[in-house]
């Protein structure tokens, strides 16, 4: 019997033939390492996990890369904030990262690549986009142009008019139109920053996932996944920038995990209920966290809230 998978492209479960037999090709959002990691961001880490591994029980050879983003809005913030730099806060969550995935039974990645140390790789995946027209520069800035790839929206399943009701542009952006994405940013006082074509500056974070899957597995990889959060607009982006970038389809098979709710309620710093895996682990056997994380369907929600634990202070 085949494996069977939804592709949220299709909408459809559709059997699994990966592009090259007996071999698979799987990329997976990593984690922005500028804190623990929570509840809600386990869940992928565990389900796709578990994927890779039924993978390799039917006999495939599974090339899974789970990138780390170590440069990023966040990162810079939370870097100023604790007076460290951005490499040292990038280095301790790593090492944090590993040490709770590890605890979770979540198997290292074939390739973890770091933004920062694929910038060549990068730019150059920027350059190709805008010599093929789907760029262009805005004070040292660079931004896809959105209205020139007539495809965008058919992950999300948008057209570009509702898209465009929806976005915004934010205070010190240069950008054309409200729907287009930065790929490059412009050098500010005190953010690390690299040389490039168009000034020193920094990637965007929708450009690494698209470099870096083009480098290690190449320009049509088998399987995508992520959270359902990521379908608009990261996954999205990635799609055009890949496509523009290669004039090749990116991805065969799209993969999205539902939320982690917590008392029926979407975790958030703001409500209270907010639970790092970190201190999950504390209060739980790590193998109860990963059985939990299987007990429901991946597509679907799942509800945490074990009893004995409650977000509301005892009465
Ligand atoms: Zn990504």
């Amino acid at each position: 019997m085949s494996l069977m998978l939804y592709n949220d492209l299709t909408r459809k479960k559709e059997p699994f033939v990966p592009l090259k037999e007996g071999e698979v090709s799987f990329y997976s959002c990593g984690p922005t390492v500028y804190d623990y990691f929570h509840i809600g961001n386990a869940r992928p880490f565990i389900v796709f996990d578990v994927l890779r591994r039924w993978l390799e029980h039917l006999g495939y050879k599974v090339t899974f890369v789970q990138n780390f983003t170590d440069i990023d809005d966040k990162m810079i913030h939370r870097a100023h904030r604790e007076g460290t730099t951005v490499p040292e806060l990038a280095e301790r969550f790593i090492a944090e990262y590993r040490k709770d995935a590890k605890a979770l039974g979540i198997r290292p990645p074939t390739v973890a690549p770091r933004a920062t140390e694929n910038v060549p790789e990068i730019v150059a995946t920027i350059q190709r986009i805008m010599d093929n027209g789907h760029a262009y520069v805005s004070s040292g800035d660079v931004y896809f142009d959105v209205r020139s790839w007539p495809k965008y929206g058919t992950l999300c399943r948008q057209g570009l008019d509702d898209l465009e009701a929806g976005a915004r542009v934010e205070v010190g952006e240069k950008k054309r139109d409200p729907l287009d994405f930065a790929l490059w940013k412009a050098e500010k006082p005190g953010e690390p920053a690299w040389d490039s074509p168009w000034g020193r500056g920094r990637p965007g974070w929708h450009i690494e996932c698209s470099a870096m899957s083009s480098k290690y597995l190449g320009e049509t990889i088998d399987i995508h996944s992520g959270g359902v959060d990521l379908v608009f607009p990261h996954h999205e982006n990635e799609i055009a920038q890949s496509e523009a970038a290669n004039g090749k389809p990116f991805v065969r098979y799209w993969l999205h995990n539902g939320f982690l709710l917590i008392d029926s309620e979407k975790m958030s710093k703001s409500l209270g209920n907010f639970l790092t895996a970190r201190a999950a682990l504390e209060k739980y056997p790590p193998l109860a966290l990963r059985f939990f994380m299987l007990s429901a369907h991946y597509r679907s929600p799942i509800n945490f809230a074990p009893p004995g634990w409650s977000r509301r202070p005892a009465a």
